[in-house]
């Protein structure tokens, strides 16, 4: 039978459960214990794919193509274990259900009612990963903040799984913030009390506190938080500010945060953690011989977790070259041709981001035109591919109104069309092309070097695509289409083989990228940015 492992949070947001609920699963994980984690959001959306990635970050597409929680990301990067549809659960898609089933008249003559009608959905959903049978733990994360409106079922549904499942097979961490008042100079306890008296208001009393603060949690403090929100002194733990997100599982190994949990679980369990490969990347991550500056031309780059997967890919393919990346950001919005050169020219390779509608596409594709042609490697993938396929058939082709039929409708070019599977689709959610889908790599070609096989299969999230009519001309003239999906004939990467690096792909690589399995694409252009820098010292050198 499954352990359950609830986390919560108080006091604030953005405290960082995903990452602590990743680095616990991890912990338990080295331990030899197969481990999930899911993520259950309070909001009313069905999923967080029609969500503009200001509202709530990147939009996380897993394997079996569910758009999801960008926590889904950390999970899976810390794991190196694919989630699923199951692990992400909104308030949405739990009232979807039940309103479903009253249509259908599964409780004909009922009362259909918050309890016990939604917490039983939410009840079943929560448990369903545990009874697969394939995991010995199986850690919630509730979204949001205890206290706010919208999570009171989840509360209340967690309470019901504790007294149902036992103590010993149940458990809430609760993760908050002990701030520091620099005018007291003094870490403040109350808002923690505050919001444990809030759990406990509800029938929930969390076994562990979890404590994010700036300063060290002395041994006084650890007992007064003990004796106060009616915890154990050794399950108060100290969550402090790190150098990394990947350095928090060690935080918490340090805290004996997994042995807390094995106690409290009654998991029979005297392995030791087997973290060696962590901290070897943690250890290269730290001392890296040399650094890269990678441009990020986006158009939402002014928040950090739009590209999520983004950075932390680069982190990781950064490791495996020895060297730190150094991402600068460019508003695609802020580029045109006359400052394409003022903006890129000291960059060591540019990644083109995926994204929706108008905005900033003309920024990206002059910017992908100097890339181009003054030789620096260039990654663009979805619509960095799809901007990359553009600008070479206005400025190779000498299609001028070359375009993509998302932005121009009646382009007299349409070289990125509509895919026929979407025609008919006038529904926006879950519509896409979702998930994993195979795709054969030509041989001989970049792509088939960089991963070293023929058949691969990558995560896609898109409507339009290279538009195939024009595949002979963008071939004959120098862009290889050197991926094709097998079943459509979709193709998949295109890369120009004169360039010493430039690939855009119309999938997401950034979405397969785990610290155990950087991604081979960004390793390979972190490689081919390093070598650029080399080059381009070389040249300054002999113009000297
Ligand atoms: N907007 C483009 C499409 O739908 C690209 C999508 C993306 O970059 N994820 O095809």
């Amino acid at each position: 039978m499954a352990k359950y492992i609830f986390v919560t949070g108080g006091v604030t947001s953005s405290l960082g459960k995903g990452i602590f609920a990743a680095s616990l699963a991890k912990l338990l994980q080295s331990r030899g214990l197969t481990v999930t984690i899911q993520k259950f959001d309070p909001y009313i959306n069905v999923d967080p794919g029609t969500l503009n990635p200001y509202e709530h970050g990147e939009c996380y597409v897993t394997e079996d193509g569910a758009e999801t929680d960008l926590d889904l990301g950390h999970y899976e990067r810390f794991l190196n274990v694919p989630t699923s549809q199951a692990n992400n659960v909104t308030t949405g898609r739990v009232y979807q259900y039940v309103i479903n089933k009253e249509r259908e008249g599964a409780y004909l003559g009922k009362t259909v009612q918050v309890v016990p009608h939604i917490t039983d959905e939410i009840k079943r959903r929560m448990l369903l990963l545990g009874q697969s049978g394939a995991f010995d733990v199986v850690i919630t994360e509730i979204g949001g903040t205890v206290g706010d409106i919208e999570a009171q079922p989840y509360i209340e549904t967690v309470r019901q799984i504790v007294w149902e499942q036992g103590h010993e097979n149940a458990i809430v961490c609760h993760l908050t913030l002990v701030p520091y008042l620099k005018s007291a100079k003094e870490l403040k306890t109350k808002p923690t009390q505050h919001s444990v008296k809030e759990l406990q208001m509800y029938g929930l009393q969390p076994d562990i506190l979890v404590c994010r603060t700036e300063m060290p949690l002395t041994t006084e403090l650890r007992n007064k938080l003990a004796l106060f929100c009616n915890v154990d002194k050794d399950s108060v733990v100290q969550a402090s500010d790190v150098d990394s997100i990947y350095s928090v599982p060690l935080e918490m190994l340090k805290e004996k945060l997994d042995v807390t949990v094995l106690r409290k679980l009654h998991i029979g369990n005297n392995k030791e953690c087997d973290l060696k490969k962590w901290n070897e990347f943690i250890d290269k991550l730290r001392h890296p011989s040399t650094e890269v500056k990678i441009g990020l031309v986006g158009k939402y780059i002014e928040l950090q977790d739009a590209y999520k997967s983004i950075y932390e890919s680069f982190i990781h393919a950064g490791v495996s070259n020895n060297c730190k990346v150094e991402v600068v950001n460019i508003h695609s919005e802020d580029l045109d041709k006359t400052n394409a050169a003022e903006l890129l020219q000291g960059l060591d390779g540019v990644l083109v981001a995926p994204g929706f509608g108008s905005r900033g596409i003309e920024g990206k594709i002059d910017a992908i035109r100097y890339l181009r042609e003054n030789n620096i490697p260039f990654f663009g993938i979805c619509l960095g591919m799809q901007m990359a396929v553009i600008e070479w058939g206005r400025n190779v082709l000498g299609f001028s109104d070359a375009h993509s039929v998302e932005m121009a409708e009646n382009t007299t070019h349409p070289v990125i069309d509509l895919m026929a599977e979407q025609k008919q689709i006038t529904n926006k959610g879950g519509t896409m092309r979702l998930g994993a889908y195979n795709c054969d790599l030509r041989e001989g070609t970049i792509a088939a070097q960089i991963y070293g096989k023929l058949h691969i299969s990558e995560r896609h999230r898109h409507r339009y695509e290279f538009n195939s009519k024009y595949q002979e001309q963008y071939e004959k003239s120098g862009m290889t289409c050197s991926g094709i999906n097998p079943d459509s004939g979709l193709v998949e990467i295109v890369e120009i083989p004169s360039h010493p690096f430039f690939i855009g792909v119309q999938f997401h690589p950034e979405l397969k990228s785990t610290v155990e399995n950087p991604h081979p694409i960004f390793e390979a252009f972190i490689g081919a940015a390093l070598k650029h820098q080399k080059t381009k010292s070389k040249q300054s050198l002999i113009a000297y």
